[in-house]
């Protein structure tokens, strides 16, 4: 389903199709934590570039008079009394709400199965993760619920579970879109992105969704392009790195053909393909590295989960009883480990040796990649180094270079604030997997054309995957 499907037709009965249908896969596929009934919203007259489009939010985004949890315990009754900005916007552009959607608790996860509210499964294959944190909204999009969703990238969360899911995702340059309303996790590496089918749809949701806000200080002053217009999938001499390291950390021979065979397909198109290597070592550090600060903001950001600030509150003696009830009772055990993690590195006595050398290390990565980027548009690399795991789970080592490397490269775009986006590239087993490519800082528009190209090449503009 595209954008362009909804405009210029009876939008009223799509929305209301959109709202059943998310409804009717929700026993499938656990997508959706709260339906909105779009009628009240029809009532009204709709005007704008998304005129009756029906959009999904992930459940950190905040919609006021609508529960909004970010699949947490402790946010289970949580009602806004405000919207996000990007929902300010979504209503300006005549957009209508069907429902919020499932993520990981707090959006701390990769795979979706730390939910509050249960694991979110495949449209490809049901026996499978959605992948996360985003899970929910990459499953609307790619079973053709809604054409666009919206989600949160601190990591890979938008871009990881684009790739199992065979959708398009976008995390845009840092400061691009405001986050005034979006539950935070990493202050310094949370980014707004979304989901699309096809990428001149992204590229029209990013017009719609950036600009300046006051409301957020660390979004960006720079003038919104009309990327949707000037979308152009004439790649001749642009320059695309090709990511080597992440290459030689996949183990599966077929994703990396499937890449090759892309990257024919681009020389072919007139791009000038080189091959990049970073320091491998570095790269290894990049995921502890991200743990560290990803860790250490989300303990600070959450300190106000404590049930008198926000949060259900538990029952207790005193201040200090009810807020360690409230915590104890309110939060999943992976979240706990990961405060016990950010608070250790915050301690006095580890701050120089945990979160500054993480610090140093993510200054080192991206001074790496803006250096290679300097010359060049964009870098090229598999999104992951395997379709969507299965749920029963599959024993990863941890340590290897295919799950620090191949496996989380994406974090670069993070450290650097990078726009970065995930593109399907074909199917094994027909399962999807996705292709990421990552530009300079504000270069949306590069990233797209050459997106646009692969699309061209791949032919999967629009693939979805019907559950019902
Ligand atoms: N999987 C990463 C994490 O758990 C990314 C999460 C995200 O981007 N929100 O931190």
């Amino acid at each position: 389903m595209k954008i362009q499907d909804y405009l210029n037709t009876d939008y009223a009965q799509k929305c209301r199709e959109a709202y059943n249908k998310a409804k009717a896969i929700q026993d499938k596929t656990n997508a959706t934590i709260t339906f909105i009934d779009p009628q009240k919203r029809l009532n009204d007259k709709l005007e704008g570039r998304l005129k009756g489009v029906a959009i999904a939010l992930k459940d950190n985004v905040s919609t006021r008079d609508i529960k909004t949890t970010a699949a947490s315990r402790i946010l289970d009754n949580y009602i806004p009394q405000y919207d996000a900005h990007i929902v300010d916007l979504l209503n300006k552009e005549g957009a209508v709400i069907i429902g919020k959607s499932n993520m990981d608790e707090l959006a701390m996860g990769g795979t979706n199965l730390t939910s509050y509210f249960g694991l979110c499964h495949n449209p490809y294959d049901l026996s499978r993760i959605s992948g996360g944190s985003s899970g929910g909204s990459a499953v609307l999009v790619a079973a053709n619920v809604v054409p666009c969703a919206i989600g949160s990238d601190t990591g890979d969360s938008v871009r990881k579970p684009a790739s199992y899911c065979g959708v398009v995702g976008v995390k845009p340059s840092y400061g691009r879109i405001s986050r005034y309303g979006i539950i935070p996790y990493a202050s310094s590496l949370d980014h707004v992105g979304y989901f699309t089918t096809n990428v001149k749809d992204a590229a029209l949701m990013l017009e719609v969704l950036s600009g300046r806000d006051d409301r957020d200080m660390t979004s960006s002053y720079n003038p919104v392009e009309n990327y949707s217009e000037l979308l152009n999938a004439d790649i001749q001499d642009k320059k695309i790195l090709i990511f080597d390291n992440v290459l030689a950390a996949i183990n599966n021979s077929e994703i990396v053909d499937l890449f090759n065979s892309l990257v024919t397909a681009l020389t072919d198109k007139g791009a000038i393909i080189e091959h990049v290597s970073f320091n491998d070592d570095l790269l290894r550090a990049m995921l502890p590295a991200y743990y560290i600060i990803a860790n250490a903001e989300a303990t600070a950001n959450h300190s106000n989960l404590d049930g008198i600030l926000f949060g259900h509150r538990e029952e207790g003696e005193s201040t200090d009883d009810i807020m360690i009830n409230t915590r104890t009772k309110g939060f999943g055990p992976w979240i706990k480990k990961r405060f016990v993690v950010g608070s250790y590195a915050l301690f006095e006595e580890n701050q120089e040796r945990l979160f500054r050398k993480a610090q140093k290390i993510r200054r080192l990565i991206v001074e790496e990649v803006l250096s290679k980027l300097k010359d060049a548009d964009i870098l090229l690399a598999p999104a992951a180094p395997g379709a969507a795991p299965l749920i029963a789970g599959q024993t990863t080592d941890e340590l290897s270079d295919e799950s620090l490397i191949a496996d989380n490269h994406m974090v670069i775009a993070n450290f650097g604030g990078l726009p970065s986006m995930t593109v399907p590239m074909g199917y094994i087993d027909n399962l999807p997997i996705g292709v990421n490519l990552t530009a300079n800082p504000f270069k949306e528009q590069v990233m797209f054309d050459v997106a646009l190209a692969i699309e061209e090449y791949t032919g999967l503009g629009g693939a979805v995957k019907e559950v019902l």
